[in-house]
């Protein structure tokens, strides 16, 4: 099948982040069975989702891990031309949600299976596909933890295909969700200064965090390979309050943290918890009641650092043929892959402007090009380097 013909198959399976991944995993094993390669699966504490990972060719050291996730971002309140579950062919381009982000990707890979049981590949080529990565990158640890526990012979690299039009990515900002929930005490609003005003006490911890994010970047902590080139705090939604006149007894707030490499978003979590409890004390005098609590949304997500020396900056660079290196703002599985142990790169078909949007599209030219970067991969993992 070509690349063309699997992504066909691949979007409409209409997977969000969140939902039961097990459609779209059923046919890519059903693929790879077609083919006669074994596979291993990671599935959740339900077993209502999985990720799945494959090795082809020898049980060597040495192997390349290529990555993809298989869950997409919803279409609601999106005003699309064309049924976004449906690969629609115009010309040079394919619509469909996840063309780009990042069922192209796993196409390519697909596509290229035949070639690489062909090869006589010196070194192995794995795939790890996973789930909910759009949530959080909820399964990408799992799964690679799971390659490490699985083969004896350790995969040196990894190459996650999100979109960054076949350049070399080396370099992502880290990520976290956080939940702050303040309990106060409800009262007429004239008596303000005698309750716990749970809007007023968020208001107070929403400028510790903006505070905190400026002190960070007056500070010096500043990475000019990222844009914007320093750690980010923002919240993006405020819920409490039922009436003007009623001080309210509960408020809840949720906010991200963008990290650069150089800071660490569990730092910057504990101080803000550290600095609620204080407070909290402080409140729980005029009422005993008070509270203030913070969740974690999802993990953190890790950074990726990878330095320009690392072995896999020569491969990709050889791959794509591209010698600049680049960063990205969003969130990808490669930090839990470098965390694993396996040097990370990001590269693969697709302009990330064109994910999560309506009228999604992959330019052909670009699936292609991931075509021939992976059989460049193959031919370099043909020759016998002993
Ligand atoms: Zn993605």
């Amino acid at each position: 099948m070509t690349a063309q013909q699997i992504l066909t198959q691949l979007v409409q399976f209409p997977v969000l982040g969140g939902q039961s991944n097990l459609t779209i995993i059923e046919w890519i094993k059903s693929y790879l069975e077609k083919q006669g390669v074994a596979y291993h699966l990671v599935p959740n504490e339900e077993g209502t989702k999985t990720s799945l990972h494959c090795r082809i060719g020898p049980a060597v050291d040495g192997g390349v891990i290529l990555s993809g996730h298989t869950d997409v971002v919803p279409t609601e309140g999106q005003e699309w031309h064309t049924n976004p579950f449906e690969l629609v062919d115009k010309g040079d381009k394919l619509y469909a949600r996840g063309s780009c982000d990042m069922k192209g990707f796993i196409a390519c890979c697909l596509a290229m299976l035949p070639d690489m049981l062909k090869a006589d590949l010196k070194k192995p080529i794995y795939f790890a596909f996973s789930y909910d990565e759009e949530i959080g990158c909820l399964a990408g640890d799992a799964l690679a933890q799971s390659i490490v526990d699985t083969y004896q012979e350790k995969p040196k690299f990894a190459i996650i295909g999100e979109p960054s039009m076949l350049e070399p990515v080396v370099g992502q900002k880290g990520i976290i969700f956080c939940e702050t929930r303040i309990y106060g005490s409800a009262g007429h609003s004239s008596r303000i200064r005698n309750e716990v005003s749970a809007i007023h006490e968020a208001a107070r911890l929403i400028m510790w965090l903006e505070q905190k994010m400026e002190t960070l970047y007056q500070a010096g902590q500043i990475d000019d390979r990222f844009t914007p080139n320093h750690t980010s705090i923002h919240i993006g939604t405020i819920k409490g309050g039922i009436a003007t006149n009623v001080i309210a007894d509960e408020c809840s707030f949720t906010w991200d943290v963008r990290n650069i490499p150089s800071n660490t978003i569990e730092a910057i979590v504990e101080e803000f918890k550290a600095y609620c409890s204080q407070h909290e004390k402080t409140l729980q005098k005029r009422f005993a009641g008070a509270k203030i609590e913070t969740i974690e949304l999802h993990p953190a997500v890790p950074t990726l650092d990878t330095p320009e020396d690392a072995e896999v900056v020569t491969l990709i660079r050889r791959l794509s043929g591209k010698t600049k290196l680049h960063t990205v703002a969003y969130a990808a599985e490669a930090g839990q892959f470098s965390n694993a142990g396996f040097q990370a790169v990001i590269c693969g078909p697709g302009d990330i402007a064109q994910a999560h949007r309506a009228n999604e599209f992959v330019a052909k030219g670009q699936l292609e090009g991931c075509l021939e970067l992976l059989g460049r991969l193959i031919g370099m993992f043909s020759l016998d380097t002993k």
